[in-house]
């Protein structure tokens, strides 16, 4: 063929991380065929999901059987009643949402991968090490890509100092993926006023906000005036434990412009176009998962993996090993001990105690020396791979 490509895919690194995570767990698994090897690395939820939600989808699926309740294409950006839902959930957390400024998806990765579509070529500034959407995505955009450095000085959390002054596309992830950190009121107030002061935008992933035990904000929109400068990304995920139901949403307030247009119309017309919504029986399971009800069921969840992620700080805690995460976060972010570089961890505790992680290099380059546990895991295994670090560490 004679077609031009986007030349901008070449420029993407290939990811081989969990390709190469597999294939030394093979190998390992070829030589050690008896090894019971117990999976950290796990970044899915394992638990089902709660009645309530699958009494709304099954409910909902009926109402598709009949010619008085068959609906066929969904609203782009969602019926009114999810968005409702949507509203109620932010109420709760005090903050008041326009309900035209809500748009339903099929999950946070869509809207972080999609985003750039209505954004021009600015200087994209990411955290590293982070859920790698946010670099892909723009790269694919032949943007050009800033890191801000997460490191233990900083607590993972980067901060604007020593940012230049001119406009940029920011994006925080809080709590982070991978290393559970989380920004609290005062740090979130500090990026804001940064955004304000240089005409940035910020695009706040918060898909892990339902984690959040302490007084940390849940959503950007609790610090006041953030509707001018921010977007707000998030998912039932890892709320309601929806990775494979798949429902998420965007928030793309009306005070939002850039040069006075709109963001929130240029996302309209662009959802419009690209994307045809979400299924009618996942948004009513939504609808569910967001309510009183449904958010406390889902809280059961999150407890069990909570109560994991807690073994395992308890145990970092006990052994001096310097961490992140846990608390706020299904992810804890360890240091690797005697100075070994992430892979070299990786190999050593799976041979020394047959447990899976995922190497912090995996999140980019200053996650090297460090190493993500997750607490997705069964409470029993988990405390077996608690007591084998307890020998090994
Ligand atoms: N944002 C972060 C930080 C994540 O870690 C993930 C998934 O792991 C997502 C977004 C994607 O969420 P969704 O399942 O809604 O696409």
């Amino acid at each position: 063929m004679k077609i031009k490509i986007n030349k901008n895919f070449l420029n993407l690194e290939e990811n081989y991380l969990f390709s190469d995570i597999n294939k030394r767990v093979n190998a390992y698994k070829e030589k050690n065929p008896n090894a019971d090897i117990i999976r950290l690395g796990i970044g899915d939820v394992t638990l089902p999901l709660p009645k309530i939600i699958v009494d709304a989808m099954k409910k909902a699926s009926d109402e598709m059987l009949s010619k008085d309740t068959f609906r066929g294409y969904p609203p782009e950006y969602g019926y009114d009643f999810i968005k409702e839902a949507i509203k109620d959930y932010y109420n709760r957390n005090n903050v008041s949402l326009d309900i035209e400024s809500i748009f339903v998806s099929d999950g946070a990765k869509s809207d972080l991968g999609n985003i750039v579509d209505i954004l021009g070529n600015n200087d994209i500034y990411i955290p590293n090490p982070v859920y790698p959407v946010y670099l892909d995505s723009n790269l694919m955009s032949g943007r050009r890509i800033h890191f801000i450095e997460g490191n233990e000085a900083n607590n993972f959390l980067p901060m604007p100092d020593g940012l230049n002054n001119k406009p940029k596309v920011i994006y925080l992830c809080s709590p982070n993926n991978p290393t559970g950190a989380t920004y609290n009121f005062n740090e979130l107030a500090k990026w804001l006023e940064y955004a304000y002061k240089t005409g940035s935008l910020i695009i706040y992933d918060a898909a892990y906000e339902a984690f959040i035990v302490d007084s940390s904000p849940r959503s950007i929109y609790q610090i006041p005036n953030a509707k001018y400068v921010a977007i707000e990304v998030s998912s039932l995920s890892k709320m309601a434990g929806f990775t494979g139901v798949r429902c998420g949403y965007t928030i793309i307030p009306l005070e939002l412009k850039a040069n006075d247009v709109s963001l929130n119309k240029l996302w309209k017309r662009r959802q419009a176009t690209k994307f045809n919504g979400v299924s009618y029986p996942v948004q009513r399971a939504a609808e569910a998962a967001l309510s009183i009800e449904g958010v406390k069921a889902c809280k059961e969840n999150l407890d069990k993996y909570k109560e994991n992620a807690r073994l395992l700080s308890d145990l970092f805690d006990r052994k001096h090993i310097w961490y992140s995460g846990g608390k706020n976060s299904p992810y804890i972010w360890l240091k690797c001990p005697n100075n070994m570089k992430s892979f070299e961890f990786f190999d050593y505790l799976l041979d020394k105690a047959n447990i899976v992680g995922t190497p912090g290099v995996g999140f980019g380059k200053f996650g090297e020396g460090y190493f993500r546990l997750t607490s997705f895991n069964t409470k029993e295994n988990t405390i077996k791979a608690v007591e084998r670090l307890e020998k090994l560490l």
